[in-house]
């Protein structure tokens, strides 16, 4: 293989520049030539394809967001659309794709590899929503920007003595809320995974309230429900002073973590490798801190689960 692409699809997450740095270079130093596909699938049905050199990639490693944009292409899903990824590929002699993204641009990675062409996905999202790894790239950076955000809004809930309520990211992951709940020590935490809590969520703010807590933090994952929603549910049951924040994109930007360039340059120069020694369809991802590589279809055919352990332990952390 002489001539690979790379691109990033579906939601940014800090760290995809490192690994779009650490595709260019890992290939470079095996004498392979790399090309950028701006804007995910819908660039590359469009053709919009550009060499990366050395140099492309110099200064990025410590920035948020992506250096090769991304986009949501609706057409990509189609076998037209497909065809048209393939075709440009063809045409610029690509051999071989790295995607890096979240689940849904995996399947897009999935559906080339089922029409003879390689791809190898990346992981990409703050969510860590994907089967077969423990982390995704941007998780970690995504719970710094979540922790800090708490952390500050922990002052101002002491001094005024209120509740919060405070909704993060995660449509159907509650990894982010559970650890950044667990780090915090919030009072309690709502995940998509875990059958409607908010009784429990009630009986533990009065617990707290009559031994004379000063302030409450209550995480909720958007999949959930709203947290406003959640704060007037929360104000009528107990009469506390409620408050909302919703932390929103805040979480998907910022100056990735160094644990999430470090996982990010692991994981893009695997991917690499992978494509070098014929490879195909396969996800790569860390487990146990090991560098591992799944069938890509086997692994979205699983869900990726939530540490129930580390939600009991929030619960007994936090009673
Ligand atoms: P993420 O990768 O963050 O999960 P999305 O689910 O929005 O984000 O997917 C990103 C892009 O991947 C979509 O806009 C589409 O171009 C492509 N994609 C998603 N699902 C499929 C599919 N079933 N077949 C082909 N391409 C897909």
């Amino acid at each position: 293989m002489k001539k690979i692409g790379v691109l990033t699809s579906g939601g940014d997450a800090p760290g995809m520049n490192a690994a779009i740095r650490a595709v260019v270079r890992k290939a470079i130093y095996h004498d392979v030539e790399v090309y950028g596909i701006k804007y995910g699938y819908q660039g590359l049905i469009d053709g919009n394809i550009e060499k990366m050199e050395i140099g492309s990639v110099g200064d990025i490693i410590q920035r948020g967001g992506t250096m090769l944009y991304s986009a949501r292409c609706e057409e990509f899903k189609t076998e037209e659309g497909q065809q048209k990824g393939i075709e440009q590929l063809k045409k610029h002699g690509i051999e071989g794709l790295i995607v890096i993204g979240g689940d849904g641009s995996f399947m897009g990675a999935k559906k080339l590899t089922e029409k003879g062409y390689p791809c190898i996905g990346v992981p990409g999202t703050i969510d860590n929503d994907i089967p077969g790894t423990d982390f995704t790239i941007g998780f970690d950076s995504a719970l710094n920007t979540v922790i800090d955000a708490i952390d500050k809004i922990r002052d101002t809930a002491t001094s005024h003595e209120r509740t919060y309520v405070i909704e993060v990211m995660g449509r159907d992951a509650g990894d982010l809320a559970l650890w950044a709940g667990l780090a915090d020590g919030a009072e309690s935490i709502l995940i998509p995974e875990k059958e409607d809590e908010f009784s429990d969520v009630i009986d533990r703010l009065k617990r707290g309230h009559d031994r004379g807590k000063k302030h409450s933090i209550i995480i909720v994952a958007e999949g959930v429900g709203s947290g406003f929603d959640f704060g007037q549910r929360i104000k009528e049951a107990t009469d506390l002073e409620t408050r909302v924040t919703v932390l929103g994109h805040t979480q998907r930007g910022g100056s990735p973590s160094g644990a999430d360039r470090v996982l990010a340059s692991r994981l893009g120069a695997k991917a690499v490798d992978l494509l070098l020694h014929g490879k195909a369809g396969r996800m790569v991802g860390i487990q146990n801190n090991k560098l591992v590589d799944h069938d890509i279809i086997e692994a979205l055919s699983k869900k990726h689960s939530v540490d129930m352990e580390m939600y009991q332990l929030s619960k007994e952390l936090s009673i």
